[in-house]
């Protein structure tokens, strides 16, 4: 019998869901159990130009709908996709292994929120009137054209609401290419969009790997690119999209430090340092993986956070009980295993975890080190799973220094009672987004995103709609012209 997360078929194309054996086939697997549910075939060089051409066509009457008309579209599909919650965090699930405690608070839903709050902007995307004495000049802001969004593995639903959302209330239509571990859920987010009153074309979802992203960023037909991957692909796919002088959002990874001074409430520190590195088992690009610690509480602050630890609950993650899902990938795995057996080798303290768990599907036990140093490959390279570095330091000074001493600035947080010195340390450090007392919120409202190596442009927020749109002035004389000849 087909398992219920199988798709209709493999892409959606100009309002319909659409198949292609000739592709490769790619297996997606439940990371809990290893089985294979389902079956995609990666886009051959016609899908990718149906899409291409398709998207390319209705957008230009799409662009001509008043904002309030796209508007209303995407706000109806929020409401679809919060009535379908609980059935698109089933299969958001098995995409991902993320527990359905998780994925029905963060993925659907989140996906809602930015269609409802995208879909309540569109119609208030207006210029500016710019007076010049009796002449004026008038901007209008436009639609880029054709957008191409390509999505990470950890939030497939989220992401491709992300970019969908603001790109079609600018005016824009999307090919969205999921990422080839998770390529179930975007198509859902098609289905409803049309099913909302999209016009057929707005928005299409083909799948594939590399090769397929590759085609659909050097494409001549595409204006902008909006990836969320690692920082190699994001350098690769930034490179190509320059090619082309195409417009892009870079949502990369991260390293990203969180900050517990001795006078922060210790629990809300653990609790901030547990969801900065455990939810979604630390496969979130914002994690704040770097937790430097002030020596005055060390001790204190370890043993906590290693009996809080110790209540995740490991199983099956469709069952709601479930705290704590597998990786998303035997590959994955595999590599966060390494990243572990380094930092046992290079000395660090292993406070808990520190092995895959014993049970069937791609679990690791969330592991915690202490006494990390900076130079440690674990206090260095993004790990992409549930790996803690607990770092000690002694002065505000050494410890913004310390925390700034890396490639990547996605995040960074700070606990402490003391609100100058949480502002004072936010100011200096390199990151796009920040929180107080607080960890990896990400409401629709803020805007996400981050500096040096970890991206370029925002998403979410009215800044997102810069990235999704440009500004056209126009320049109005009213009396004649002056020429020198
Ligand atoms: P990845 O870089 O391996 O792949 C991302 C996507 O890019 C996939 O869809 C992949 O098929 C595609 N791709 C790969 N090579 C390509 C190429 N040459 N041209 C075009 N497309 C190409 O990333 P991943 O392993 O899927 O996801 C994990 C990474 O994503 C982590 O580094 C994580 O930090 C990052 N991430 C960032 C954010 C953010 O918002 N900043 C959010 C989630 C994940």
């Amino acid at each position: 019998m087909t398992h219920p997360a199988q798709p209709i078929a493999s892409h959606f194309i100009n309002g319909e869901y659409v198949e292609d054996t000739n592709g490769t086939p790619i297996p997606v697997i439940y990371a809990a159990t290893g089985e294979q549910i389902a079956t995609v075939y990666a886009a051959t060089p016609e899908i990718v130009d149906r899409a291409l051409s398709t998207a390319k066509e209705a957008q230009k009457a799409w662009a001509k709908m008043t904002g309030t008309e796209r508007g209303r579209i995407l706000r109806r599909a929020a409401d679809i996709m919060r009535e379908r919650n609980h059935e698109l965090s089933v299969l958001e699930t098995y995409d991902t292994g993320k527990p359905l405690q998780e994925t029905l608070i963060a993925d659907a839903t989140s996906g809602a929120d930015a269609l409802e709050y995208f879909g309540g902007l569109a119609g208030s995307l207006t210029g500016e009137h710019i007076p010049m004495g009796e002449d004026w000049v008038y901007t209008v802001r436009e639609a880029l054209g054709l957008c191409v969004g390509i999505g990470a593995w950890n939030y497939p639903t989220q992401i491709a609401c992300w970019k969908g959302a603001p790109a079609l209330a600018c005016g824009n239509s999307m090919v969205f290419k999921p990422s080839e571990t998770t390529p179930l859920c975007a198509l859902k987010v098609a289905e409803i969009l049309h099913e909302a009153g999209a016009p057929a074309g707005i928005y299409n979802v083909i799948q594939g790997m590399g090769e397929v992203g590759g085609a659909l960023v050097t494409d001549p037909r595409v204006d902008k690119v909006s990836l969320t991957g690692s920082v190699p692909t994001g350098k690769k796919v930034y490179a190509a999209a320059a090619e082309g002088m195409k417009h892009v959002t870079m949502e990369l990874g991260g390293k990203s430090p969180l900050i517990i001074f001795d006078d922060a409430d210790i629990d809300n520190a653990v609790g901030g340092a547990i969801n900065g590195n455990f939810y979604s088992s630390g496969q979130v690009c914002s994690n704040g993986t770097r937790v430097f610690v002030q020596k005055g509480i060390k001790e204190k602050f370890l043993a906590r956070l290693a009996e809080r630890t110790g209540n995740a609950i490991l199983g099956d993650p469709q069952d709601e009980a479930t705290s704590f899902g597998p990786m998303v990938s035997e590959n994955q795995m595999n590599i966060v295993l390494g990243y572990i057996e380094k930092g046992k080798e290079e000395g660090a303290r292993l406070i808990c975890g520190g092995k895959r768990a014993d049970m069937d599907g791609y679990f690791i036990e969330p592991t915690v080190f202490a006494d990390v140093t900076d130079d440690m490959t674990i206090a260095r390279e993004e790990i992409f799973g549930p790996v803690m570095s607990v770092l000690d330091f002694d002065t505000e000074e050494e410890v913004i220094a310390r925390a700034n001493d890396t490639e990547f600035g996605l995040s960074a947080g700070v606990f402490t009672n003391d609100f100058s010195r949480a502002h004072r340390v936010i100011g200096q450090l390199e990151a796009g987004s920040c929180f107080i007392n607080s960890y990896n919120d990400a409401p629709v409202e803020a805007p996400f995103g981050g500096v040096k190596a970890s991206g370029v442009g925002r998403e979410n927020s009215k800044e997102a709609i810069k990235h999704f749109s440009q500004v056209k002035s126009v320049y109005v004389r009213m009396g004649d012209v002056e020429a020198a000849f």
